[in-house]
């Protein structure tokens, strides 16, 4: 129970555990024992112990024999018999300030012992930063996820706001356009306005030019209408005149009477309408030759 197991070969950290805890539990006993006995006590120990001790032949650890100048010694904690070299440190009972003399394989069972809990506390530190770890994980998952959830929340808003944004946009562009097009008709209408003004312009120069040549025709017509009333005038005065003096002289027929055959014929050659139709005729010059001829 009390042989070291130095040479077990563990492969997992369970293994290495459980080798560790039988490790303790056969320590812990035999300190127990050592302890509890009056008779191994390390006081009683080195007053009557020497008979107590193993007289082997040979050193434990090193197996080789003892002589005079290889001297036994005696570990203090197991009483086996070793070689000074394999005896070398010194340890103190537990609850005991005295350091005893203790072989090499009882020396590695403490070693193993201490370099235990301390793996055991590094292990606790060490589950706690873990532990503290996975809090501080865990609260940053948290916010991770709280924060992820907003982003999503904002992508969201901001999609749904470029929506919006997108049909105003939208509505804008379909507005400006209507607007451009009523521009255009209008400008449209302006230009056909306009060229109908200017062939108004151009109507009514013409009209004007019309006008004005009408009017100058008017008053041509008015000054020959004018000239033409003088003519007429002076040519009634004329006729009233002539009639005048008519009215003193022969109807035609009775001087055709009193004229002689040569005069009558001649008459007749030149005047015969007259003659015959117009007993008083119209024309003055007519009228003038008639009188020339009685
Ligand atoms: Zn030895
Ligand atoms: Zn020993
Ligand atoms: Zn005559």
């Amino acid at each position: 129970m009390s042989e070291p197991k130095s040479h077990s070969c563990a492969n997992s950290e369970d293994e290495r555990k459980e080798n560790s805890s039988i490790a303790e539990s056969n320590l812990t006993n035999y300190i127990d024992s050592v302890a509890s006995s009056t008779i191994f006590s390390s006081s009683t120990v080195s007053k009557n112990g020497l008979t107590e001790f193993k007289q082997s032949p040979k050193c434990l650890v090193c197996n080789k024999k003892f002589t005079l100048t290889l001297r036994r010694h005696h570990c203090r904690f197991c009483k086996e018999s070793v070689c000074d070299l394999h005896s070398m440190k010194r340890r103190n009972f537990p609850g005991d300030s005295d350091k005893q003399r203790i072989c090499d394989n009882c020396d590695k069972e403490f070693v193993k012992e201490e370099v235990r809990k301390e793996v055991e506390e590094e292990v606790a530190k060490l589950e706690k930063q873990v532990q503290h770890a996975r809090e501080v994980n865990e609260k940053l998952y948290k916010e991770h996820y709280e924060k992820t959830a907003r982003v999503n929340q904002l992508e969201l808003e901001l999609t749904k706001a470029e929506r919006i944004q997108k049909q105003k946009e939208q509505t804008l562009q379909d507005k400006l356009m209507e607007e451009q097009k009523k521009g255009n008709s209008a400008r449209q209408q302006v230009d056909e306005l306009g060229k109908c003004l200017d062939e108004s312009r151009k109507c009514e120069k013409d009209m004007i030019e019309k006008c004005e040549g009408t009017e100058k025709q008017l008053e041509i017509l008015k000054n020959q209408t004018e000239s033409l009333k003088e003519r007429r005038t002076e040519l009634e005065g004329q006729i009233e005149h002539l009639n005048s003096r008519l009215k003193g002289s022969l109807p035609l027929d009775q001087v055709r009477e009193i004229m002689c055959q040569r005069c009558r014929s001649r008459l007749n050659q030149t005047y015969k309408p007259l003659v015959h139709d117009v007993p008083i005729p119209e024309e003055g010059e007519d009228d003038g030759s008639i009188v020339e001829n009685d």
